[in-house]
């Protein structure tokens, strides 16, 4: 499978250069030439097989080309050594529990398929370190460390925002060494985004180290996200619930939706989707206007979800042609003030006895108010409540349990390079790597 960029401007790069570039030259990012339809006897059956049955098959449909179907189904079932159940919360409400892997956030899943992949094709081609850049407002950085820890060959950058991200979140990818080295940026998300995005174009870094993108934008990050919608179809199907189905995803640089999407156009049925922001509503109003204006990003309780010019967008505009009606016809929007954040937590918290996370809620509130008549809906539970405890805590009342995975990584000591929003000074400090 060859991969095209979205500004069409950079030659057709294989998986492998996709991969291992992230951004394509002409800082488009790269969508796959083709997407395979899956046949319908696949959609007949899906409710007999297993999450890992499922994702290998929707993996063969985007890497079967390129990798062998026992090579890529090892990757597959190594990455879900977790599962993504749905879980009732409300009449016709259900939500899809993505944080049941090491981190506690739907990131694992990219992250562990990417780290595995990328191994793949360094140790076929025994070539020198490959280092992963990777800006985040929380949970793609923990993620992407916790998924490329331990691996040989690969270093991995983490720029962060001060002071941006929470204590928890910060102690998933400060406290692991070896491979790891946390960057913590005087700015914010975007900040971090356009350090990473410039040292991929600078001539001088390139030729001293070789470098690669874990973001959201990394098809072997955002493509094995739509394994778990595939997943949630098939078990709610097997509940008899799957006619008229809506997903709804909280949003910020829009990976996870533009993943559903993807199954989307490969046979999934899934009658509609939602795409449910906090106050970074710059895909709103594009979706109410037909303009795209990005904004400078907005703080919020849903943090993870703070972002200004969602990168994905691009995707989504691609894979709808352009076409803004295309675009409404299948996808609807929604925006939600921290207010609203906490009113909804309580309110499914008093109601259904369910703990929502700041994210998760806003994907929760976007169903209350959108479902129609006769459907049923679906929205990612993109972390566990309990990576932002004290928020949730104090917004509910609650003294919600920590998991052990998580309390481990508090127990670390802190360690990370701290670097103003200048490129300067990020080029000088990699330059000595
Ligand atoms: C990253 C993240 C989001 C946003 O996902 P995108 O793919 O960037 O749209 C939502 N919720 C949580 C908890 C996240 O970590």
């Amino acid at each position: 499978m060859r991969y095209y960029s979205t500004n069409k401007k950079a030659p057709m790069a294989t998986l492998h250069e996709a991969v291992v570039k992230g951004l394509a030259s002409d800082r488009g990012l790269y969508m796959p030439e083709r997407i395979k339809p899956l046949p319908s006897s696949f959609f007949d059956n899906i409710d007999n097989l297993s999450f890992q049955d499922i994702a290998c098959t929707v993996a063969d449909a985007f890497f079967g080309e390129d990798i062998p179907a026992d090579d890529l189904c090892r990757i597959v079932c190594d990455t879900l050594a977790f599962d993504c159940p749905v879980v009732k919360v409300d009449d016709n409400i259900y939500a899809l529990e993505l944080f049941h892997g090491p981190t506690l956030a739907f990131k694992d899943v990219g992250a562990r398929f990417m780290a595995r992949l990328l191994q793949y094709f360094i140790r076929q081609e025994g070539q020198e370190r490959v280092n992963v850049l990777v800006a985040t407002s929380g949970d793609t950085g923990s993620a992407v460390a916790n998924g490329f820890l331990g691996v040989e060959g690969i270093h991995v950058y983490v720029l962060y925002p001060k002071g941006k991200v929470s204590r928890i979140q910060e102690s998933q990818f400060t406290t692991l060494g070896q491979n790891i080295t946390a960057i913590e940026v005087d700015g914010v998300f975007d900040d971090c985004q356009a350090l990473v995005k410039q040292a991929f174009l600078d001539p001088d870094l390139n030729a001293h180290m070789r470098l690669t993108s874990a973001n959201s934008i990394n098809v072997a990050r955002f493509l094995p996200q739509a394994f778990y919608y595939f997943n949630a179809y098939a078990r709610m199907k097997a509940l008899g619930k799957a006619e008229n189905m809506v997903m709804c995803v909280p949003s910020g640089n829009f990976g996870n939706i533009t993943a559903g999407l993807f199954g989307h156009v490969m046979g999934l049925p899934i009658s509609r989707f939602i795409a449910a922001n906090n106050a970074n509503d710059i895909f709103y109003q594009y979706l109410q206007t037909g303009v795209y204006t990005p904004q400078p990003t907005k703080q919020t309780l849903a943090n993870a979800m703070d972002v200004g010019d969602p990168s994905n967008f691009a995707r989504v505009y691609d894979l709808y042609g352009g076409s803004h009606d295309a675009i409404t016809a299948y996808v609807s929007g929604a925006t939600y003030s921290d207010d609203d954040i906490r009113q909804t937590m309580r309110d499914c918290y008093s109601n259904t006895g369910y703990v929502l996370d700041p994210h998760g809620a806003c994907g929760y509130r976007a169903l209350r108010e959108q479902l129609k008549e006769g459907e049923t809906g679906v929205f990612c539970e993109t972390a566990h409540p309990a990576k932002f405890k004290e928020k949730v805590d104090d917004i509910l009342g609650t003294d919600i349990h920590i998991p052990q995975r998580l309390a481990e990584f508090m127990k670390g000591e802190k360690c990370s390079i701290a670097l103003s929003r200048r490129f300067d000074d990020f080029k000088a400090f990699l330059l000595k790597e």
